[in-house]
C-alpha cells in the first residue's frame, strides 16, 4: 500500500517547524526517521495532511555533555547512539538497548526522538528513558517545557506532547561511574518488538544495593516504571528472597495484551524473567 496524499514541508529551524505545526493543527505531524509513521500511513492508521520533516534541522542532532547530564538531540539516529563514544563511556545501556532495536536499516534512519515521542508501547527506548529518569524537552510556540519520561506516557499512542509541540532533546542524568546496567529483551526473532523486556540500572556499595531503577517494555499500554520493585531491591544484597519479592512487585503492575507474542499471563511471567536476568547482569557489571 502507498500512503494517502500529503503536503511535504522541510523547515530548517525548530521555530519554522513549530510555526508550520501551529498553522495546520491536528492535520500536521512531525516526520523523523519515518520508520513508525510511514508504515502507519500505509496502513491508513494515520493520515496526516501535512508532514513536517525535521531532517533539515541541524540543531536537533548530536550527543553532548552538559555538566552531569547527557543531552541527546531528538533527531539522533539509533545507529548514531550505538556509535557514540560518549554514550559508551557514560551510558552504555543506551548502546545495549539500541542494538536490540529492529535491524540495521531501521536503526540508520530511526531516531531517539521518534522512538520516544511515538507512544508505541512496543518501542524499547521509552522504558529505558524511564529507568534512567530522562527529561524530555518539548518546544512549542511559547518556548520550551520539560516533562519527565516517567510522566510523559498516558496510553498507547497518547503522550503529554501537544499537537503544536516538537520533542527537541532528551536530557539524561549520568549515573555514577561503576554503575551496573542491563537491558534484557525477549523477542520471537531478530528484528521483532519485545514480548517483554526489562531495564535495570543499579549501584552497589560493599555488596549492598545503594540505588536501583527498574522499567518494563511492552507489558502494558505504556512503558512501566517499576518504582516499588526498585525500592524493594534498594538496601538489599540481591538475595534470592528479595529478588523474588521485587519480581512479584514488577509483575503485579503489568497488564499486557494477549496477542501473537503470547497470552497475557505468559508475557507477565516473561517480564519477571527478563527482570531477574537484567538484575543478575547489572549486579555483575557494578564496580563498588
Ligand atoms: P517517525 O516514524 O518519523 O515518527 C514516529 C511518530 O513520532 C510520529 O507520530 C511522529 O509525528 C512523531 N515524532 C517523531 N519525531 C518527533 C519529534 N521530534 N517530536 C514530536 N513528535 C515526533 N522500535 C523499537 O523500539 N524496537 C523494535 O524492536 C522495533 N522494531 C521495528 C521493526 C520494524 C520492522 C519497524 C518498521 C520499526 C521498528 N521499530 C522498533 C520502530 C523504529 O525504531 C522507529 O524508527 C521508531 O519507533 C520511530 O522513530 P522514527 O524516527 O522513525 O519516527
Amino acid at each position: 500500500m502507498i500512503p494517502g496524499e500529503f503536503t511535504y514541508h522541510r523547515p530548517s529551524s525548530v521555530a519554522e517547524a513549530v510555526a508550520i505545526l501551529v498553522s495546520h493543527g491536528d492535520e500536521a505531524r512531525p516526520l523523523s526517521g519515518g520508520h513508525s509513521l510511514i508504515p502507519m500511513m500505509k496502513l491508513r492508521m494515520a493520515a496526516p495532511e501535512h508532514l513536517v520533516d525535521l531532517g533539515g534541522i541541524a540543531d536537533l542532532k548530536g550527543v553532548a555533555e552538559d555538566g552531569d547530564t547527557i543531552v541527546i538531540g531528538a533527531m539522533t539516529t539509533q545507529n548514531e547512539l550505538i556509535a557514540s563514544d560518549l554514550l559508551a563511556a557514560k551510558l552504555p545501556i543506551i548502546r545495549e538497548t539500541s542494538e536490540l532495536i529492529a535491524d540495521p536499516q531501521i536503526r540508520y534512519l530511526g531516531t531517539l526522538g521518534g522512538n520516544v515521542a511515538n507512544g508505541d508501547p512496543g518501542n524499547d527506548m521509552p522504558a529505558l528513558m524511564q529507568c534512567l529518569n530522562a527529561d524530555y524537552v518539548l518546544t512549542g510556540p511559547d518556548g520550551d517545557r520539560h516533562v519527565s519520561a516517567r510522566d510523559f506516557y498516558e496510553a498507547a499512542y497518547f503522550t503529554a506532547l501537544a499537537p503544536e509541540e516538537i520533542l527537541t532533546a532528551i536530557r539524561i542524568p549520568v549515573p555514577p561511574a561503576g554503575h551496573g546496567y542491563a537491558y534484557e529483551k525477549l523477542k520471537r526473532k531478530v528484528g521483532d518488538y519485545a514480548t517483554a523486556a526489562a531495564a535495570v540500572v543499579l549501584t552497589m556499595s560493599g555488596g549492598t544495593v545503594s540505588t536501583c531503577s527498574v522499567a518494563l517494555t511492552n507489558v502494558a499500554d505504556t512503558p512501566l516504571f517499576a518504582k516499588e520493585a526498585g525500592e524493594i531491591l534498594t538496601g538489599s544484597s540481591l538475595d534470592a528472597d528479595t529478588i523474588k519479592r521485587a519480581v512479584a512487585a514488577a509483575e503485579a503492575i503489568t497488564e499486557p495484551a494477549s496477542d501473537g507474542r503470547g497470552p497475557a499471563e505468559y508475557r507477565t511471567k516473561m517480564a519477571g524473567v527478563m527482570l531477574e536476568r537484567a538484575l543478575a547482569r547489572a549486579a555483575d557489571r557494578t564496580q563498588g
